[in-house]
């Protein structure tokens, strides 16, 4: 199916379903139990603990690292960013980076009592990771060399934002030192829509950057745009996700904008009148996924779509898709290091989230101590219910039965109250119960309800949903002039 033929089509809800189940606010879950209900702490003797049982029971986590610095505001954005041009101040946290990363390093050898450890992959994120000074990007690129084990080292990707000078040669260079996938940020290829949200990238300008050379230097190449931006019309994302087929990249990450103006102030900079109505957000979103689908990519969970090629593709049909903080992982585990200020991991039955404001996160490294401020604890409970959510944001699938004989529980006497509330998902048609295997299937109706789906199963859902830029410390990193003058 293509653009504009869907409109009759029954498998896409009405106005008011949307209305039923977007008027409340709910976490996204990529996380569970969600940030709203994580602790602050003063020290890191659960995260060393946690890190000697992951490293004892072998089980071999991904690194995540965050650099917070971007040279420019994206009016959208709702990473933990910076805005400065300063090489000074990007050498200043990168250096505080490399050496939370040593400290890291030195501690699993301390654990494992092993010269080479071991990690599946390597994610560089930001921020905009590609403003780090090469000369310090190679010095990190030597330490993972002489740290880590490379037969278990199997992917290191980096996000590349296509403006501040980057080039083919920059990317071959990312390519030479060992980086062998990249996440591409487009966002919208509209002139109105780039000037209304302060981010310029032109087909011409990724066209460029993608030669013959690049594309063959890199196993994976992703591209990440955004439904509900400002400006944005059904026609204007349908010619935008035509540019991107054209530009054949192996993944498409279509986000939905996430309209926080109280948390996120620079937010206000667009006129929330230019925002696209609700209902006709949604239809962006199911146009460009029958689009995409049309176009030979495969959706593999909610907003992520990939070729069949990929290696996304693969692992969702090996049933090995992994969904940890940092997206959809093929293969790798749940389990995710992470480090730089703000960066989120999960180690054993924990997360951990690092401090934000820069001035305390870099004095914390420098004392040689995990620069934790934020950590959940997982129950039994939340790790059953983590499994559920985790199946449907993975598979759009309950499995009753595999959840049963995993944690030893009845599933019907455990999920009682849940089995209830699910029948009104059943008779909406957004979900499908198959008696002969067991299994509730989400539908395509139900595909856009999902995080409704798992909300079913958050047994928090009681506390009100915060953004984790609403903990003190988050707050406290909004004060940008403060930050800048401190580091
Ligand atoms: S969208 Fe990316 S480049 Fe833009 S401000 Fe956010 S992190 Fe920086």
């Amino acid at each position: 199916m293509i653009f504009g033929s869907h409109n009759n089509s029954k498998a896409f809800p009405e106005k008011k379903e949307f209305e039923k189940f977007l008027k409340d606010r709910i976490p996204f879950y990529n996380l569970y139990p969600t940030q709203s209900n994580w602790k602050d702490v003063k020290e890191d003797k659960n995260y060393i603990k946690e890190l000697e049982n992951l490293y004892k029971s072998e089980i071999i986590p991904s690194l995540y690292l965050h650099f917070p610095f971007c040279p420019k505001q994206c009016y959208f954005c709702h990473c933990y960013t910076v805005i400065s041009k300063k090489e000074d101040h990007y050498r200043q946290i990168t250096k505080s980076i490399t050496d939370e990363l040593i400290n890291l390093f030195n501690l699993i050898k301390k654990i494992t009592g092993k010269k080479k450890i071991k990690i599946n992959n390597i994610h560089f994120g930001g921020g905009t990771p590609t403003v780090i000074p090469m000369d310090l990007f190679s010095e990190i690129m030597q330490i993972f060399k002489s740290n880590l084990d490379e037969e278990t080292l199997q992917e290191i990707a980096i996000e590349v934002d296509p403006r501040n000078g980057m080039d083919e040669k920059k990317l071959l260079k990312y390519s030479e030192l060992g980086i062998n996938r990249i996440s591409i940020g487009v966002q919208d290829f509209d002139d109105n829509v780039q000037l209304a949200v302060n981010r310029i990238n032109s087909f011409e300008m990724i066209n460029g950057l993608l030669t013959k050379k690049v594309r063959e230097s890199f196993r994976s190449i992703n591209f990440d745009f955004i439904y509900g931006l400002p400006k944005q019309t059904k026609e204007s994302i349908k010619r935008t996700a035509e540019k991107i087929v054209e530009l054949n990249p192996d993944r498409i990450h279509c986000l939905n904008l996430e309209h926080r103006p109280d948390v996120y102030k620079h937010q206000k900079a667009y006129k929330e009148t230019d925002l696209p109505e609700m209902y006709n957000k949604m239809e962006m979103y199911q146009e460009t996924t029958e689009f995409l689908e049309s176009s030979g990519y495969e959706r593999i969970g909610l907003h992520k779509f990939a070729k069949p090629t990929d290696l996304l593709s693969k692992y969702k049909k090996l049933n090995k898709l992994y969904r940890n903080p940092n997206g959809y992982s093929p293969g790798w585990t749940y389990n995710m290091l992470a480090v730089g200020p703000s960066s989120t991991g999960k180690i054993g039955d924990y997360y951990f989230q690092n401090i934000y404001s820069l001035d305390d996160y870099k004095s914390t490294v420098s004392k040689n101590k995990i620069p934790v401020i934020r950590e959940k604890k997982w129950s039994i409970e939340d790790g059953i219910r983590h499994k559920v959510i985790m199946d449907l944001l993975s598979y759009e699938k309950i499995y009753p039965k595999k959840v049963a004989e995993q944690f030893n529980i009845n599933f019907e006497k455990y999920f009682h109250r849940e089995l209830l509330n699910l029948n009104e998902f059943i008779e909406d048609g957004y979900l499908e119960f198959k008696k002969d295997i067991e299994e509730y299937t989400v539908t395509a109706r139900g595909s856009h309800f999902i995080n409704n789906i798992c909300h079913v199963f958050d047994s928090y859902s009681d506390l009100q949903y915060a953004s984790h830029r609403e903990f003190k410390d988050g707050v406290k990193s909004f004060d940008r002039s403060r930050v800048l003058k401190e580091i």
